[in-house]
């Protein structure tokens, strides 16, 4: 028997759920959040991204969000669910990241990492969901981190303690809606290479797999798990690291 070549578009899985369906995606003007949309769009679903910048973009709507903010939040939905119609895909991936010694963290520098990273998925979340239930349908992707089952390497108290508590808002949202038909998933991923990062120094070296991610590797995870191939995946916090982290 023929082993099937699974670059034979025959083979290929196509992903789908999407027809008719509208994304938003937070943090979507770059990195990962960019690549997101994209591959949402090219998979047909209606996609918007928020951010605090509205960049235009080809098929893509850009809405400005600040998630730390209830106000902006419940506009940009607003806006988004009336102009693309109701939202069935969320990506909860605004992030900041801060690289700081603990004992020079300010309560300002805690505070903005909480925020972003956990409060504002909160907010997006609970101004999304009840759009969700009401169709009976619902995907929603957290981008945690693996800081937030480590600890980060040195210097990342607030961020790790941000991720991790958005990984267990994930789960959360996953059991109290799995019988509206909402998955909820988290993503714990390392060393995307992204504006995030730039600054970090030499990389690839501390990867077993030899490479940093990249943003289209984190795009076809979250578009698999915004697909209804995964609807019997939730309440998961996915790895997505080459091999750095191993548990
Ligand atoms: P980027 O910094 O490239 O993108 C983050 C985006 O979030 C930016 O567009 C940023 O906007 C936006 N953002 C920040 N604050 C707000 C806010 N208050 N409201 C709306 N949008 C906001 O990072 P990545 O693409 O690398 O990161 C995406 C997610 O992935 C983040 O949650 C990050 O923590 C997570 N992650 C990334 C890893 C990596 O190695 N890159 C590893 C693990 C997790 P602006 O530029 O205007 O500030």
């Amino acid at each position: 028997m023929p082993v099937s070549d699974p670059t034979d578009e025959e083979e290929a899985v196509e992903l789908t759920g999407f027809a008719g369906r509208t994304a938003l995606v937070t943090g979507g003007s770059r990195g990962i959040g960019l690549r997101t949309a994209q591959r949402l769009q090219e998979l047909g679903a209606t996609v918007a991204i928020g951010d605090l910048v509205t960049p235009e973009l080809d098929d893509i709507r850009s809405v400005r969000l600040d998630v730390t903010d209830e106000v902006s939040v419940a506009a940009a939905v607003a806006q988004v669910s009336r102009e693309c119609g109701p939202i069935s895909i969320l990506v909860l991936n605004a992030g900041i990241f801060r690289v700081e010694p603990f004992e020079t963290v300010t309560l300002e520098s805690w505070n903005a990492a909480i925020a972003v990273n956990l409060t504002g998925a909160f907010l997006c979340a609970r101004a999304v969901v009840p759009q969700m239930r009401e169709q009976g349908y619902g995907r929603v992707i957290t981008i945690g981190s693996s800081a937030g089952i480590t600890g980060g390497s040195k210097s990342m108290a607030a961020y790790a303690a941000s991720k991790a508590g958005v990984m267990a808002l994930a789960k959360s949202l996953a059991s109290e809606y799995a019988p509206h038909g909402i998955t909820s998933n988290a993503l714990a991923p390392t060393l995307i290479e992204t504006p995030m990062i730039a600054d970090i120094g030499d990389l690839a070296s501390r990867i077993p797999v030899g490479r940093l991610g990249t943003p289209t590797d984190v795009a076809d995870l979250i578009a698999f798990l915004a697909s209804e191939h995964a609807g019997y995946i939730t309440g998961a916090v996915i790895d997505i690291n080459g091999g750095f982290l191993i548990h």
